[in-house]
C-alpha cells in the first residue's frame, strides 16, 4: 500500500523548491515535493534569470558568489536533458544620475573587498567596449565579467529531474489545499484531497506561501507584483552583456540562440499573482531598449509574459524556521530569486540536516519584520 509520509515536504515546484529536494535527495533525505502546475510555472520559469554579483548587502554578496560556482557545472552536475544556456557573458547596471553612480560604487566596493571582480566603468569605456550599445547621458556602469544569465526553465526542471532520479517524489499538477499542524508543529500538508505526513515542511510557494502559511496561522509579508517580459525572434548571437538602465529599470539580455529578452519594471502593474499582457509594456520596453540597442530595430517580437515577484518590504528574501515547529519558509526572493537557486537549495538541505548554514543567514530571519529590524538590498531592480 502506498505510504502517504515522507521526512520532508516542499511545497512549490519553482527553483528553490526543485534545488531544495535535489539537494535534500543527494543527503539521502526522503524528500516529496508537490507543485500546484508544472515545475518551474511560477516566477521561476517566467523570469529573465539574470545572474549577478552585484549586491549591495554581504550576505547576497557572498551567497552570489557561490551561485556562480555552482553555475559553472550545474548542466553537468543535474545531468540535465535540455541545455542549461548558461552565458557568462557578463551583466552591467548603468546610472544616470549621481546618486545611483554612488550607490554603485559602494556595492563595488563592498563587493571588491568580499573577492568579487566587479568594477565601476566610465562611459567613454563602455562605448569603447560595446559599440553597438547607444547608451547617452549614463555618467558610469558597474560591470562583472563573471555574471550573465541561464534558461529558467530548463534550470529549474533539471534540478526537479535529477531530485527524482534521486529517489526524491516529485508530483506536478498537486495543488496543497492547506498544511496541517497538531498543536504547535507542523505534521504534514493535505494535497489532492489526502494527507500527506512529515515532520518538516518547506514552504518554497514564492507569493503564494502567504495563504498558505496563513493555514497554520503563520503571518508571511510576502506579497505579489506583476512583471513583463518579451522574447525576439533571433539575431546573429554577439555576446551582448545583460544590461540594467537604471533611470527607468528598462534591461535587456541575448540568449545564446540569440534572441533578446527585454524587460522593464513598471510600478504600475497590478500587485497579483494574475499573468497576463499589456499594450502599455510592449510599447514602453521596445521604445525604451531600441533607443539604447538600435541594431535590434526591424527584429520582431515572437511572445511577451509576465509572471510575480514575491515582494517583502525590505525586497529581502525570508529563510527561516516559522514559529510553528518543523515548518521551513523559504520565499519572498522579490525579483531576483532566480540565480539564487543553487545557493537557497544548499540552505535548505543545511537548515533541514542541522548543519550550520555555510553562510550567515541570520538577517533573513522572518522576525525582523515584526522587530522593525529591515535590510535593505540596495541592488534590487
Ligand atoms: C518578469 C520577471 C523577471 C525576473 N527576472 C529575474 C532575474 O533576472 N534574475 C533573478 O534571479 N530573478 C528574477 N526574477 C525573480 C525570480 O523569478 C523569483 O525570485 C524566483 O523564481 C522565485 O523562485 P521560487 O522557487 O521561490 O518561487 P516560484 O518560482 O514562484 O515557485 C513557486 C511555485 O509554487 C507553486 N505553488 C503555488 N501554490 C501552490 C500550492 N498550493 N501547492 C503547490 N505548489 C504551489 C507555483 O505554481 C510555483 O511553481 C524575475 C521574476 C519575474 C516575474
Amino acid at each position: 500500500m502506498h505510504q502517504r509520509t515522507a521526512d520532508v515536504i516542499i511545497v512549490g515546484g519553482g527553483v528553490h523548491g526543485c534545488a531544495g529536494a535535489y539537494e535534500l535527495a543527494k543527503a539521502g533525505v526522503k524528500v516529496a515535493l508537490f507543485e500546484a502546475n508544472y515545475l518551474s510555472s511560477g516566477g521561476s520559469g517566467r523570469s529573465a534569470a539574470g545572474i549577478r554579483q552585484h549586491f549591495g548587502t554581504e550576505v547576497n554578496c557572498r551567497l552570489a558568489q557561490y551561485n556562480v560556482q555552482c553555475f559553472t557545472h550545474l548542466e553537468e552536475e543535474l545531468g540535465a536533458e535540455l541545455p542549461l544556456d548558461y552565458a557568462q557573458w557578463g551583466y552591467m547596471w548603468v546610472a544616470y544620475t549621481d546618486s545611483c553612480l554612488d550607490q554603485l560604487k559602494k556595492n563595488v566596493d563592498l563587493q571588491n573587498s568580499l573577492g568579487t571582480p566587479s568594477v565601476i566603468m566610465t562611459p567613454g569605456e563602455v562605448k569603447a567596449k560595446w559599440p553597438y550599445l547607444r547608451l547617452d547621458g549614463i555618467i558610469g556602469a558597474a560591470f562583472c565579467h563573471q555574471d550573465g544569465h541561464i534558461n529558467p526553465q530548463t534550470m529549474t526542471i533539471a534540478y526537479g529531474r535529477q531530485a527524482e532520479r534521486l529517489g526524491a517524489t516529485v508530483k506536478t499538477h498537486s495543488p496543497v489545499e492547506r498544511l496541517l499542524a497538531s498543536g504547535d508543529k507542523i505534521t504534514g500538508v493535505v494535497v489532492n484531497g489526502e494527507e500527506w505526513h512529515a515532520d518538516k515542511v518547506v514552504l518554497t510557494a514564492g507569493p503564494w506561501s502567504t495563504p498558505l502559511a496563513a493555514t497554520v496561522g503563520v503571518e508571511l509579508p510576502v506579497s505579489p507584483e506583476r512583471h513583463n517580459l518579451l522574447v525576439t525572434e533571433q539575431v546573429e548571437p554577439f555576446q551582448c552583456p545583460m544590461v540594467l538602465c537604471l533611470d527607468d529599470g528598462a534591461y535587456f539580455k541575448q540568449c545564446p540562440n540569440g534572441s533578446f529578452f527585454l524587460g522593464r519594471d513598471d510600478a504600475g502593474e497590478p500587485k497579483t499573482t494574475e499573468s497576463g499582457n499589456s499594450w502599455k509594456f510592449l510599447e514602453g520596453v521596445t521604445k525604451s531598449v531600441l533607443s539604447r540597442i538600435p541594431v535590434l530595430s526591424g527584429v520582431r517580437v515572437v511572445r511577451q509574459w509576465s509572471g510575480p515577484y514575491d515582494n517583502t518590504p525590505d525586497h529581502q528574501a525570508i529563510i527561516d524556521w516559522a514559529p510553528v515547529e518543523g515548518l521551513l519558509i523559504n520565499c519572498g526572493w522579490s525579483g531576483h530569486g532566480l540565480q539564487f537557486g543553487p545557493s537557497g537549495g544548499r540552505l535548505i538541505r543545511e537548515m533541514v540536516t542541522g548543519q550550520p548554514t555555510f553562510v550567515d543567514i541570520r538577517r533573513f530571519r522572518l522576525a525582523r519584520f515584526a522587530e522593525n529590524d529591515l535590510f535593505f538590498e540596495p541592488a534590487y531592480i
